[in-house]
């Protein structure tokens, strides 16, 4: 086919949009149904509106093909686990007493059946299922959801795409069931499961699917040359069925490197590639592999994951050179929609020219529908769309928002020696050791205390004008008096103000900072019925004045203990929030990190001698390619350098990171330049120590000793053997007694319990040491 016959072929599409409904009614309606407010019909008939809406606001967009299957109550890789019937044993029962139950008991397990694990789904902030398998799985097809939400979509008259998970992708996120013998690898059930999903692409055929797509996401990471057999063998096997639809293999989050000619000469009819950020190297990839003759390609040239507003001729000039690439080139966003919120016009507190910078999910689809509009008719038909487009990135270019001269010439005067405290670690140590006077074993929390009941209420009762400002200090002042008082009485030694004035890590310093944006209802979903609001960082980052120091203080005037100020870290605040694709992430970093920087000293010289900066996101935002981490680690740690470094050597900084698995950036944390870190250990019994050592870990550290995901109250003598466990790998000297994490979840009673016994056991162990 020749390049102008593609282009008259052009569609516009989706891998999926978001599931919550304007107003989050999904999560409103599964809550009630947990709590036995709503019934199950009353929630399916939410769920079916929905998706209703979301296939009429799909096509209005002017989409040609729509995606489905993408909906879930839970989970879309829980969903494959259904689609497959790999149900663990100890679900088995109430899967078979009441499907959807038995869903929602996989997901969040029972009073006496725990639930499947849970973990991040590649670099996003989704977190999925992890399917457990092993020896004994027996997989069973059931195309009941499948077929079903194809169907809908086929009733209203469009042309529809059902999206599955693919199974290399399933077993690689897979881990091994708890009754596995060792070892075990999920992968080698491929061909147990390739007939399972031969079944449901043949179901799917007969309720008129035309084209399937498989998701592959796990092939944009490094795999073993097995891994990339187990693919090839895989999309020959599938792509080898007579009674099948057509099969389109897709990838996003990153480029698919060695997996790209596995797929490109597979036997299946059409791939769907990321050309984002670090995955527009799959362009350069697709010239060199000769492209896609006779496959249609989905080319996501818009940006799944980021909010902005997509540069609409630079998309075209990808688009040009990929039609001679592949026999029909479709258009498509780089991965699901599901991953940024829905729509922008729900937006009140942006400013509107502001507001014309970002694209929610959908405004996306219209940015797509203008795409393969121009792509097929010619440019001059979407003349206007580029002139607005234009004018819209001009104002984001031009503006003095991401423009700030007075942080440019900041950060572009800061050096390597800014980020670099003034003397080395051991000798800090010895003058912290001095200054601060604490018991050998000293204790110490990660920062937040019980988040009550009363105080959100009184957060939202301030939020709607119903208590006012004053009032709400009041609260959060009695609140730390609470915390300080029990802290005191239980002996801990370094203090927190426990956070009580936070709503979130994150946000309650994005709303302090210039530069940022928050939203009312850029909900994403995170897990489950769980949604968060990333703010967005949006301009040049500076800070407009102190943003933790009065509390600080203020908890600091009501003891002669030290209170350790805490703040989140630069890392962490990227993570979690939407970043700016109009600069590199390493230079945003540095903004905030100096914005923070200013924060630390300012804590300092209000009398702070501990000052905690939290990056529990270090670990999570490693790129998915090893090749891209060295830089990746260079920034981060620089940007923490940047913000603890201006601070006497006699000032002690802490930070703190969540998870357990560290062996693979030992290096960073040592390199981070911290004085003291806090990880979690309970669970694992104190593995990290032991990580920590074997990488000859310099520094003083805190594996936790109470696991804080649990309401469980540890006992003085369980505490007491984990800090003895700790012991053999980290010296008496260098070791701290704290939990694991922040209290923030935990209920009072369990906290008082819990820190009591953590401080009696302290004093026990000291004693032998
Ligand atoms: N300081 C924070 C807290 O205690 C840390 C939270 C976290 O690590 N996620 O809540
Ligand atoms: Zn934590």
């Amino acid at each position: 086919m020749t390049a102008k016959s593609a282009a008259a072929a052009v569609r516009a599409t989706v891998h999926g949009y978001p599931r919550q409904g304007p107003d989050r009614e999904l999560k409103k309606a599964i809550e009630g149904y947990w709590k036995g407010r709503g019934t199950a019909h009353a929630l399916r008939e939410t769920a079916a509106g929905i998706r209703r809406a979301n296939l009429g606001q799909l096509a209005d967009a002017g989409l040609h093909e729509v995606p489905t299957g993408d909906f879930s109550y839970y989970d879309h890789v829980l969903d494959t686990s259904v689609m497959v019937g790999a149900i663990p044993a100890r679900h088995r029962a109430a899967v078979d007493a009441d499907a959807l139950d038995g869903y929602f008991a996989m997901a969040r397990g029972t009073q006496n059946c725990a639930p499947l694990e849970m973990t991040k789904w590649f670099d996003t902030n989704y977190h999925y299922l992890v399917p457990e398998l092993g020896p004994d799985t027996v997989f069973a097809a059931d195309s009941t959801k499948q077929v079903g939400e194809l169907r809908e979509a086929l009733a209203l008259g469009l042309a529809a795409r059902p999206v599955l998970v693919g199974p290399v992708t399933y077993l690689l996120l897979a881990k091994p069931a708890p009754d596995a013998p060792a070892g075990f690898d999920p992968l080698t059930l491929l061909d147990r499961l390739l007939p399972v999903y031969g079944e449901v692409l043949a179901d799917l055929r007969a309720a008129g699917a035309e084209w399937v797509q498989l998701d592959e996401p796990a092939l944009v990471q490094d795999r073993t040359p097995a891994e990339l057999n187990a693919a090839a063998r895989a999309y020959r096997d599938l792509g080898g069925l007579t009674d099948r639809p057509r099969l389109l293999v897709a990838s996003y989050f990153d480029r698919l490197g060695e997996a790209l000619p596995v797929l490109a000469k597979a036997p299946v009819e059409g791939l769907a590639l990321d050309f984002t950020g670090p995955a527009a190297a799959n362009l350069d990839a697709l010239a060199a592999v000769g492209g896609l003759p006779g496959k249609r390609l989905i080319a996501g040239v818009v940006n799944g994951r980021n909010i902005w507003v997509n540069d609409l001729s630079a998309s075209l000039a990808t688009l040009g050179t990929l039609l001679g690439l592949a026999d029909r080139v479709d258009v498509g966003a780089s991965c699901s929609l599901l991953h940024v919120p829905l729509d922008t016009a729900a937006e009140r507190d942006i400013e509107p020219q502001i507001l014309r910078w970002l694209a929610f999910a959908r405004q996306k689809t219209a940015e797509i529908a203008t795409l393969a509009k121009g792509l097929a008719q010619g440019t001059d038909t979407i003349a206007a769309e580029l002139a607005a487009n234009r004018a819209d990135l001009a104002s984001r270019a031009g503006s003095p928002i991401t423009h700030d001269p007075a942080v440019r010439a900041r950060t572009a005067a800061f050096t390597a020696f800014d980020a670099r405290r003034s003397y080395p670690y051991r000798q800090r140590a010895a003058a912290q050791r001095a200054h601060l006077k604490l018991p050998l074993l000293p204790t110490t929390t990660i920062g937040s205390f019980p988040q009550t009941g009363e105080l959100r209420a009184a957060r939202a009762g301030l939020r709607a004008g119903r208590i006012d400002p004053a009032e709400y200090e009041e609260r959060i002042r009695a609140e730390i008096q609470e915390v300080i008082a029990f802290q005191e009485k239980a002996g801990i030694d370094v203090l927190v103000h426990g956070e009580a004035e936070r709503n979130d890590m994150v946000q309650h310093f994005a709303e302090q900072l210039t530069g940022y944006l928050a939203t009312q209802h850029g909900w994403v979903q995170s897990y489950g019925t769980r949604y968060v609001r990333p703010p967005i960082l949006a301009g040049d980052i500076s800070r407009p004045g102190p943003m933790t120091v009065r509390w600080t203080s203020y908890a600091q005037s009501l003891t002669t203990k030290p209170v350790k100020g805490m703040l989140t870290g630069p890392v962490t605040m990227l993570a979690w929030s939407f970043i700016r694709d109009d600069q590199p992430v390493g230079e945003t970093a540095r903004q905030v990190a100096l914005a923070l920087r200013d924060e630390v000293n300012d804590l300092e010289t209000a009398g702070t001698s501990v000052i905690q900066v939290d990056e529990p996101a270090l670990r999570e935002t490693l790129p998915l390619r090893a090749a891209d981490r060295p830089d990746y680690l260079t920034w981060a740690t620089e940007a923490f350098r940047l913000t603890t470094g201006g601070v006497r050597p006699d000032t002690q900084i802490h930070t703190h990171m969540c998870y357990a698995e560290f062996g693979d950036i030992v290096q960073a944390i040592d390199d981070l330049d911290a004085d003291v870190i806090s990880l979690e250990a309970a669970r694992s019994h104190m593995q990290v120590a032991r990580e920590l050592a074997a990488h000859g870990y310099p520094r003083e550290a805190g594996p936790g000793v109470y696991d804080i995901h649990s309401p469980r109250v540890p006992s003085t003598d369980e505490a007491a053997d984990l800090l003895r466990t700790g012991l053999k790998a980290i010296p008496a000297e260098r070791l701290w007694v704290n939990p694991d994490c922040g209290l923030k979840t935990r209920g009072w009673p369990e906290v008082r319990a819990s820190l009591e016994h953590l401080v009696a056991a302290a004093r026990e162990v000291r004693r032998e040491v």
